[in-house]
């Protein structure tokens, strides 16, 4: 367990008693700190309350003699509209800070990666971590994704913290001192809590403010933003090394013909990406090249990094296979909750029997038309069915309304095999968000894996 004792003694409010906030509340008390809890959902307070934390309603307190608040991430703060408790927080001059921070405050001996980026986030820091696990480092992954970072254990300088950090991570983390920062990618996502594109460019241009002396920046030059970025650092004299998938790059990590180049020191192939199962389509390259990248400057082989690069078993709920029945594969993407996240998953399949619907994102599938010659049938879902039927048929793309995921599986699954197209695959890939019939998109993605173990037919191993 990390040991910020920063606080020990002091007054310490933690904002938000969800996974991150409930494991530093239980931390911090256990150093000693004076910590008061405010939640602004009455049941997560009945929550502190049951675990024995006071709670403090932050909306009416006074803030005298409080050292810091530790701010859920979750909660936008500033954006879209000012939080009430951050407003007055600030005007006391008391600084809002996230579990990050706390880590960082501890002054951790092993190596500290950060990533962030629009996408890929999750799948990265979950790729570097089996890396970094194969080739037998000590590693500790949270964050954003895995557990909070304050319940990771104490690692030896041999060691390595791999944070996920998104962009309201990154604003609440003021002593990020990283070895290796990795940026992804940045479009125009999340804008409404950062007050527009120059908002959340800055958020992320605070991962480099947050190298340490020596440190190195991975980032991609594949989209104007990350690529101006890059040319920003260049001028700075930083550290970097570019990755891209569309094109070589000096100096960096790239793909070209399907293989991974390493052109850090002088140009060689360094790893065979078609053979990456559980890396499909060009966004996993990026996340694959940028891994890669950082492995490299923690010193681990290139043989090891490919090696583990193809026994690297993917993410739950991202173009995950979880069965091949009768030739037919099943592929559960729910977390492809828009329908960015969707494309990134169809443009991997020829013959799709698309099954889409939920609570629909603006724009809805209209952005998704150029794939629709893909889709052999799609099975609508939830919220957004009558909508997205309008869409589909105005570009004469064949539909059933199924309303439930059960339904949709089942049917998907009948016309599919009576077709029996080579290349079929039944896609959960949604383009909207789950909360209409779901509790999140784990859940969604459970109840199709479900569904799709139900079936009849013969079964090959998906791997
Ligand atoms: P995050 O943690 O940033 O949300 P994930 O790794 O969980 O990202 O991936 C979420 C979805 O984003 C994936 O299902 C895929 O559709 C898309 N995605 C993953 N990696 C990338 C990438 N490098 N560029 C663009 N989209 C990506």
């Amino acid at each position: 367990m990390i040991e910020p004792r920063r606080y020990t003694g002091r007054k310490v409010a933690v904002m938000g008693f969800g996974r991150s906030g409930s494991s530093t509340a239980h931390v911090l008390q256990r150093l000693e700190t004076n910590v008061f809890v405010w939640d602004d959902d009455p049941v997560k307070r009945a929550q502190a309350t049951a675990e024995g934390f006071r709670v403090l309603d932050l909306t009416a307190t006074s803030w005298q003699d409080i050292a810091c608040v530790v701010w859920s991430p979750g909660i936008p703060h500033t954006f879209p509209a000012p939080h009430p408790v951050a407003q007055r927080a600030r005007a006391a001059g008391v600084v809002l800070v996230c579990d990050v921070e706390l880590l960082m405050q501890s002054e951790p001996v092993a190596s500290c990666v950060g990533i962030t980026g629009t996408n890929g986030k999750s799948t990265t820091t979950s790729l570097l971590t089996h890396i970094l696990s194969y080739a037998s480092r000590p590693v500790g992954a949270g964050g954003n994704l895995g557990l909070p970072v304050l319940a990771l254990p104490q690692l030896e300088s041999n060691g390595v913290y791999v944070i996920e950090l998104s962009s309201y991570q990154l604003e609440l983390t003021p002593s990020l001192a990283l070895d290796v920062a990795v940026l992804l990618n940045i479009s125009s996502d999340h804008l409404s809590q950062h007050g527009g594109i120059e908002g959340y460019v800055a958020a992320k241009r605070r991962l480099f403010a947050g190298l340490k002396q020596g440190g190195t920046a991975v980032l991609s030059v594949d989209d104007q933003n990350s690529a101006a970025l890059h040319e920003f650092l260049s001028s700075r004299g930083f550290n970097i090394i570019p990755i891209s998938v569309v094109k070589p790059v000096c100096g960096g990590v790239y793909l070209s013909g399907g293989l991974l180049w390493d052109n850090t020191n002088g140009a060689r192939a360094v790893a065979d990406l078609t053979a990456a199962k559980a890396l499909p389509g060009l966004h996993n390259k990026q996340n694959a090249a940028a891994a890669f990248a950082t492995a490299r400057v923690l010193g681990i082989e290139h043989a090891v990094i490919a090696a583990a690069l193809q026994t690297f078993p993917g993410l739950p709920h991202r173009q995950e296979l979880v069965d091949v029945i009768d030739g037919i594969r099943y592929v559960n993407d729910s977390k492809a909750t828009n329908a960015d996240a969707a494309a990134k998953a169809m443009t991997c399949y020829e013959v799709l029997y698309w099954i889409v619907g939920g609570q629909a994102k603006e724009g809805g599938i209209t952005a998704l038309v150029s794939l629709f010659p893909r889709v052999r049938h799609a099975f609508l879902i939830g919220e957004a069915a009558p909508t997205f039927a309008r869409t589909l048929l105005e570009w004469h793309v064949s539909y059933t309304p199924c309303g439930t995921l059960a339904v949709a599986v089942e049917r998907a699954h009948t016309l599919a095999t009576r077709e029996r197209r080579p290349g079929a695959v039944v896609l959960l890939s949604p383009a909207c968000a789950s909360w209409d019939q779901f509790d999140d998109f784990e859940h969604r993605g459970s109840v199709f894996q479900r569904h799709v173990a139900a079936l009849p037919g013969r079964r090959e191993d998906p791997r």
